[in-house]
């Protein structure tokens, strides 16, 4: 039976605004103007040349854009919500996903910092990461040789001694890894203990961080991806993040509040990708018209469209959970997951759509469909969020 629909109870459902805030629109604004004009027109020669990009990098924390989201107490801007953190990264990525990742380290680092660190580590790092005037980059250091997904395995090891610990121990894959100033680095008091044994800490490069072996990666080849080596490096007590123990639940608590940042940078690469193609189908003619008015061109591009679309709004109600402080372990994940594995579907149809050209490397979509690829591996593979969507719903 049809109901009054004034009567319903929908009615008393709460609104529901997607408008962003004046603030959120000039962010968006000045990322995007800042992706358009410094990011574009770089991209393809960072990619061919798989160079760190650092003149970008470094306009980009004059212009504040790597510490925005930090407190104005430690030098940031204070634009501490994670729905203009979403806007700002999908901007950036639609630049280039590689620059936005190598801008993003910083970002990962300051994240356990800011969750988990007293008011002394926060004044004294968050700041050296804000200052303006002297680049300082961050990197976070998780995955080890043999732990990956499996992130309780890790063999890197904190030795209690007088006053501090002793690390020992190789970190893998890790973004800015050799190159950063600050780290926050896991290891356990002892392998056997697996989650429980875990400690993060902020471990300064002149501690004694040793830069290991360079990456040649597929795509996001702007970044820099090493490993890191730690032989007896001596870590001030002063320096662990939160209690003995606490690692796998901050390293967790992170990946909360950075896999959204994952997902709109999946949106980002997404959007470039399909901006382009639907440019090309349209002027490109086959069959004596454009090709979008082909059924099968103009289907893909609908998907293509409805799917970034869906994309974003997970991400965007992901960060907006985030910002209401609550928990959003399983929509974190839910976002990451479509919105990556969208990215990979959406670059490689723009792939398809510009047909040959869209295979060579004078054309951008290859790039883009070669750096979309990560997103559905870094900072939990689509397996491991579905593991994670999967253990909140069943509670198993
Ligand atoms: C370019 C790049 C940058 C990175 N940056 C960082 C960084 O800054 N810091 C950092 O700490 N790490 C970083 N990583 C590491 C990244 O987070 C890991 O690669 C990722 O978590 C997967 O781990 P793995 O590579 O060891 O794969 P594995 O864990 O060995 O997984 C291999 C395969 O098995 C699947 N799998 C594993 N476990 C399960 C399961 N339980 N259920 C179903 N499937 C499963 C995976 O989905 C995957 O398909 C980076 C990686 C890359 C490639």
């Amino acid at each position: 039976m049809l109901t009054d629909h004034k009567s319903s109870t929908l009615t008393q459902a709460p609104q529901m605004y997607f408008d962003l805030s004046e603030d959120q629109k000039q962010f968006q604004e000045l990322a995007h103007t800042f992706a358009e004009n410094e990011i574009r027109p770089v991209a393809p020669k960072y990619d061919e040349a798989e160079e760190f990009p650092w003149d970008v990098i470094k306009k980009a924390n004059e212009l504040g854009l790597m510490t925005y989201a930090f407190p104005e107490e430690y030098g940031g801007a204070g634009a501490t919500s994670a729905v203009t953190s979403c806007v700002v990264t999908e901007e950036l990525a639609w630049g280039c996903a590689g620059v936005a990742t190598a801008m993003g380290g910083t970002g990962l680092c300051a994240t356990p910092i800011l969750i988990a660190g007293n008011p002394a580590q926060k004044a004294k790092y968050l700041t050296r990461l804000a200052a303006a005037h002297k680049l300082a980059l961050g990197a976070y250091a998780i995955t080890e040789p043999n732990a990956g997904s499996d992130v309780a395995s890790m063999k890197t090891t904190a030795k209690k001694v007088s006053g501090g610990y002793v690390l020992n121990g190789t970190k893998q894959f890790i973004t800015n890894g050799g190159l950063a100033d600050i780290y926050v680095i896991f290891a356990t008091l002892d392998p056997a203990r697996r989650a429980d044994g875990i400690c993060a800490f902020i471990v300064e490069k002149d501690m004694g961080v040793k830069p290991g072996k360079k990456e040649k990666k597929m795509g996001i080849r702007a970044s820099h991806t090493a490993q890191i080596h730690f032989e007896d490096v001596f870590v001030p007590e002063e320096n662990r993040l939160g209690d003995e123990g606490d690692g796998f639940l901050v390293a967790m608590r992170t990946f909360e509040h950075t896999r959204p940042d994952v997902a709109a940078m999946a949106v980002g690469v997404a959007r470039a990708a399909f901006e382009y193609a639907m440019d090309y189908s349209q002027q490109r003619e086959q069959f004596g018209k454009p090709i979008a008015r082909l059924q099968a061109i103009g289907f893909m591009l609908a998907d293509m469209a409805t799917d970034i679309d869906a994309s974003r709004l997970l991400t965007w109600r992901a960060a907006w959970m985030l910002d209401q402080g609550l928990p959003v372990n399983k929509e974190a994940s839910m976002a990451k997951r479509f919105a990556a594995d969208t990215a990979m579907k959406v670059t490689t149809d723009a792939v398809q759509i510009l047909g040959g050209v869209g295979y060579m490397r004078d054309y951008p979509v290859e790039k883009w469909m070669r750096d979309a690829k990560i997103m559905q591996i870094y900072e939990g593979t689509s397996q491991v969020q579905r593991v994670v969507i999967s253990r909140m719903l069943t509670g198993w």
